[in-house]
């Protein structure tokens, strides 16, 4: 057999077996061959992480923000070099195309850490004149250390989303990995490392999330988590955390929907369709799950998606030219493929896709699949699948497609396409989820604030309110009067 690659824990600037010695086998998911085995980090693993983590907070936040900003280019700098090689990694353990591995996990995290590199002008507090006497100022100390705990279907860019902000701010991190996507995220702390990130600053422990995730959320030394994944995992993340009150951000499920009425520009909606349900295998909560297309332009549109979706190149992903890859594991193609069964028992059409790709033996692949006049409440439409599989609902009127798209317990994220600006603005306002696009749909940028409603989180991150998660606010109240007015006469 060849020998597996092997990712192991990355504490206070060194690899570390599991003081279990346990590892478990992680397949590349479109070849089903063993790829790599992954440390199983526990209780004793992760108290070594974050006490390394807590002795290094003390000096790098007090390292001048300057400095921790140009820290954040470095690291920049390393993913730039090393590109090339970190995608194909991230590729081989997620199953997604090597240019979305290149471009957008690995050229997002570097546009993230350039964007917070500049908000080391931004860590200021207020001054708050209060009266002759008496004046207050409030300054924002970094939180601590923190908990980072991130999904498998983007390992590095939404580590980095998280990453960027906690390091400028001057806190310190315990990062843990999905079981299915330890090892990029892993070779990058290392890289870190030699780039000059002082020791315990980044600090990775892989494993199970019952074991390593838990025992990082109840940790008594850390300040914060910041969660991503799905929602059960995320309530019970929180439950947990409020033991010892830490600060808590979760970023969870979605089920976005996308309205478009008669009047779209139709071209522009198809292409933005096709990314927004297919880019990275579907495996996306801001994914266009539920298509909702406008009575009168339901055919055309549908006419012009369906000849595109059956085009799309689904392959080996580690191909210059694929479009589509494979989703990241047995279990999760099994879901995703009862979701589909599903769908069909509940009356929806299957427009086209609903099977494995016929193209390959082995691999994790699901053509992509478009169900048709699917009921709004079916489950296709209510339950997040995070797969390669988009529910085409028909609607009549505006209040009609409102009511449709905000029929869901998740609020992440949503997209209207019509040509009247005031509706356009009408409904983007009614639709119940924090991140809305209009005319156009997908890609997150760093400026912007992301976070979702209801069900699909706590909190923002990226933009300016992002940096907010790893600061508390200080207030200093000062006398500058001369003697106390006396409050006891005696
Ligand atoms: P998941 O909830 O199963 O796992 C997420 C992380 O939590 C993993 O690292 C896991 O090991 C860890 N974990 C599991 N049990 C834990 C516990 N008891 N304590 C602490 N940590 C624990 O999610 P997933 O399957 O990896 O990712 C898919 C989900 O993530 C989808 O629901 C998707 O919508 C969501 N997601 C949300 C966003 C967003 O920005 N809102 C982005 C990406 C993914």
């Amino acid at each position: 057999m060849p020998s597996l690659k092997q990712c192991n824990l990355f504490i206070n600037g060194r690899e570390e077996k599991p003081s279990s010695e346990n590892y478990f086998i992680r397949e590349n998911p479109a070849t089903e061959k063993d790829f790599a085995q992954i440390a199983e980090s526990n209780k004793k693993d992760v108290d070594r992480a974050v006490s390394a983590a807590k002795i290094s907070f003390g000096a790098w936040s007090k390292v001048p923000a300057t400095e921790r900003a140009k820290m954040l280019l470095k690291i920049a700098d390393v993913l730039a070099k090393n590109q090339k090689q970190l995608a194909l990694l991230n590729t081989l353990e997620t199953g997604k195309p090597i240019r979305e591995s290149s471009l957008v996990e690995i050229g997002g995290s570097i546009r993230t850490l350039e964007y917070y590199s500049g908000m080391h002008t931004q860590l200021n507090g207020e001054t708050i004149p209060i009266n002759e006497n008496q004046m207050s100022m409030t300054i924002k100390e970094p939180v601590g250390v923190v908990a980072q705990i991130i999904p498998w279907n983007f390992p590095l860019l939404l580590a980095f989303w998280k990453i960027a902000p906690a390091i400028v701010a001057g806190c310190t991190i315990v990062l843990k990995p999905a079981e299915l996507t330890s090892c990029t995220i892993y070779e990058i702390a290392k890289l870190c490392s030699k780039a000059g990130l002082p020791d315990g600053v980044l600090n990775i422990v892989p494993g199970k999330g019952e074991v390593a995730g838990q025992a990082l959320v109840e940790h008594p030394d850390v300040d914060k988590v910041a969660f991503t994944g799905s929602t059960s995992v995320g309530k019970h993340v929180m439950k947990t955390a409020s033991d010892s009150v830490k600060r808590v951000t979760l970023e969870l499920g979605g089920k976005a929907p996308c309205i478009i009425f008669d009047d779209a520009d139709l071209e522009n909606a198809v292409e933005a369709c096709l990314r927004g349900g297919f880019f990275n295998q579907g495996e996306n909560c801001t994914a266009v799950t539920k298509l909702m297309l406008h009575k009168k332009i339901y055919k055309k549109f549908l006419d012009l998606y369906i000849k595109r979706v059956k085009k799309i190149k689904i392959g080996d992903p580690t191909k210059q030219d694929t479009e589509m890859g494979a989703v990241i594991s047995k279990e999760h193609y099994e879901n995703v493929l009862n979701y589909i069964a599903k769908g069909k028992s509940e009356g929806a059409k299957i427009a086209t896709g609903g099977s494995r790709s016929r193209k390959f033996k082995k691999g994790y692949y699901i053509n992509p699949t478009v169900l048709e006049n699917v009921d709004p409440n079916a489950t296709v439409a209510c339950e997040e699948i995070f797969g390669p599989v988009v529910a085409v609902i028909p609607f009549s009127t505006e209040e009609q497609a409102v009511e449709i798209a905000n029929n869901t317990e998740y609020g992440l994220a949503g997209g209207v396409w019509t040509q009247d600006i005031n509706r356009a603005l009408r409904v983007a306002k009614s639709i119940k989820a924090g991140y809305l696009w209009v005319n156009t749909y997908g890609g997150i940028v760093p400026q912007t604030p992301y976070g979702g409603f209801k069900q699909s989180g706590i909190g923002k991150e990226l933009g300016k309110e992002g940096i907010e998660n790893y600061l508390e606010t200080k207030c200093i109240n000062i006398y500058t009067g001369g003697s106390m007015p006396r409050w006891y006469k005696g």
